[in-house]
């Protein structure tokens, strides 16, 4: 039987800039509404990525440090035991799955995840009228009571399945769909190649060849939630090496 994918990421913090382009790409491709001040202030706003900022240093040798954080679809993902109603779940291809029609709103599994990337639709999502054409018809606009976040834009996924089916003519075979043919939105927005997807279980990969780097580290690895998600160390050139 042929290997299933097993899908990841890497993103090397000494590439981002914060430019936040991968935010606004994510935004458009999955329907996420627009967030006003108001919204922010009232710790309701939605973003299935943030780019956290942080300084590192004293003045005036301060430096801005960019550290992009979505769901890190966790092999033992710690929002999955908790839902009562399944409606979080693991795929055959390494996917933390949301199905909203199961969802009942309890948001046990925003409580639970450490990285804090779920957002959960407290009102029904609404766009001005000259952006309703603009909205993806391959995503689900959520309603009220939905919890959502990152699904490395699974859709993506799926159209680049049904491309290769259709000019095949044949079943999708393990070596048919591969990293670089197709990309979450963020990785193509991504000015200077910070985001890299693909797939871990083809040893020839971009993103196996990068996870492997001295720099590579996991978000609260500590945890044990085993995040398909890996993080390349900044490099500072006056730090001394480490
Ligand atoms: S688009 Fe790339 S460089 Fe800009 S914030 Fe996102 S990850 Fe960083």
């Amino acid at each position: 039987m042929a290997k299933q994918h097993k899908w990841g990421m890497v993103v090397d913090i000494d590439r981002c800039i914060g430019c936040q382009a991968c935010v606004i790409a994510c935004q458009s491709e999955n329907n996420v509404p627009i967030n006003e001040e108001v919204d922010f202030l009232s710790r309701r706003a939605k973003q299935w990525i943030r780019i956290d900022r942080f300084w590192e240093g004293e003045y005036p040798n301060v430096k801005a440090r960019f550290i992009p954080v979505f769901c890190q679809h966790c092999d033992n993902a710690p929002c999955e035991p908790v839902c009562p109603t399944y409606a979080t779940y693991h795929n055959d291809q390494g996917l933390n799955v949301q199905v909203y029609n199961r969802c009942v709103g309890t948001r046990y599994c925003a409580n639970n995840c450490p990285y804090q990337v779920r957002f959960f639709n407290f009102f029904n999502p609404s766009w001005p009228e000259s952006l309703w054409n603009q909205l993806n018809p391959d995503v689900t606009v959520r309603s009220r009571g939905i919890m959502e976040k990152c699904t490395f834009c699974v859709q993506r996924i799926r159209r680049a399945e049904r491309l290769i089916e259709g000019q095949k003519g044949e079943e999708l075979t393990d070596q048919k769909i591969k990293d670089g043919n197709f990309m979450p939105a963020c990785v193509n927005a991504c000015p200077t190649d910070t985001l890299v997807f693909g797939d871990l279980n083809d040893e020839t990969s971009e993103v196996v060849r990068k996870s492997k780097s001295d720099r590579s580290y996991r978000l609260f690895a500590e945890l044990g939630t085993e995040p398909s998600v890996f993080y390349l160390k900044k490099v500072d050139p006056a730090a001394k090496s480490h």
